[in-house]
């Protein structure tokens, strides 16, 4: 039988305040209360969602037995170490950590505990992905794009670790290789980090992926457009709308296709069949939180674990030291 889970919130900013809308309705989840540095923050939030505030993360830890941690990425690793060292089982936002090391000891020591380590890649959820199972993907090229008007949110960390980091995460999950080598560069525009940055990541199995992420932008776009032999896929993933070109060689005219050529030598038309997959309008943070206590009941596996997110953040990191040096 689902137990519910006691959850509590460490950080209700901008994001923390929708894990606590989630969590306070979420039937397998009981918010016992939220913990946040800035307590006037704290109580807003907690008298919305009907809570309790805590006045210190040791307090909260005492009546829970799962965190969110929604924390500006710098204090991440103190703050899940803390939580592990007491046996819960934490959610973390994005990037897992700062560094890579401070990721490996998070991961050790979810293992010496027994506690469950789950990041908040919520891409990964995006319903214009999931259309994406259906087909036999196995890229040659993929070209990645995510630019986003300035805030000074997440520049606590470069972009590398803010926005590109989410599309290494995906890319990671569709291309099943190793990382072969990586090349990047990248400049910085408004803040003493880098703002705008380029990296292409050659898989060993031949995959090449073309990543732009940028924080000075007018207009949000996240896309990302997958070529194979004999399809392209476009994924929007701000619209969520999917878009995929097959080629078919058939004796038959397809009515479905864009572009017939005339009957060839081996008797086919080869044609261009375009598809729209229909993509329900799902809420990712949602289905995110909603694993996560799943995750903690052993009725399913966490969608992006410790593992994972260490993974997408080592990439990240390797990136973003090259443009470093490439800057030097
Ligand atoms: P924010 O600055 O709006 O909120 C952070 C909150 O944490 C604030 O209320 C602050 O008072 C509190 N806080 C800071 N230090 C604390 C501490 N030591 N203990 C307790 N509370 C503390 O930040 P945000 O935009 O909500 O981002 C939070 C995290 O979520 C970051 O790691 C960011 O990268 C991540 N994030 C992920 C996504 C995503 O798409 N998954 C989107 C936005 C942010």
């Amino acid at each position: 039988m689902t137990k519910q889970i006691m959850v509590g919130i460490i950080g209700v900013g901008h994001l923390g305040q929708y894990h606590a809308k989630h969590f306070s309705q979420l039937p397998a989840a009981n918010l016992v209360g939220i913990f946040d540095s800035d307590r006037s923050r704290a109580r807003e939030i907690a008298n919305k969602y009907n809570t309790n505030v805590f006045e210190s993360l040791e307090q909260l830890l005492d009546s829970v037995a799962a965190v969110s941690i929604v924390t500006p990425t710098i204090t991440h690793a103190g703050i899940a170490e803390q939580c592990l060292q007491a046996g819960k089982h934490v959610f973390i936002e994005k990037p897992i950590t700062k560094t890579v090391a401070e990721a490996d000891r998070l991961i050790q020591l979810s293992q010496q505990t027994n506690s469950l380590l789950q990041v908040g890649h919520i891409e990964r959820l995006n319903p214009a992905l999931l259309p994406l199972k259906n087909f036999n993907l196995q890229p040659k090229f993929i070209e990645v794009q995510r630019l986003a008007p300035f805030t000074t949110r997440g520049t606590d960390v470069p972009v590398v670790l803010d926005l590109m980091i989410h599309d290494i995460d995906i890319i990671l999950s569709l291309v099943d290789s190793p990382v072969k080598n990586i090349r990047a560069s990248g400049v910085s525009i408004m803040t003493k980090s880098v703002d705008i940055a380029n990296a292409r990541i050659r898989f060993q199995n031949g995959t090449v992926a073309n990543f732009t992420a940028s924080r000075i932008a007018k207009d949000q776009v996240r896309k990302i457009k997958v070529f194979q032999q004999d399809m392209y896929a476009t994924i929007d993933l701000s619209l969520g709308m999917t878009e995929v070109y097959r080629i078919l060689d058939d004796k038959i005219k397809n009515p479905a296709a864009i572009l017939t050529a005339p009957l060839n030598q081996d008797g086919v038309h080869r044609q261009i069949v375009y598809e729209k997959p229909a993509i329900k309008k799902t809420d990712a943070l949602q289905m995110e939180l909603t694993n996560f206590i799943a995750a903690i009941n052993g009725e399913e596996k966490p969608i992006v674990d410790g593992v994972a997110g260490r993974d997408a953040l080592a990439v990240a990191t390797k990136i973003h030291q090259m443009i470093i040096e490439d800057l030097l």
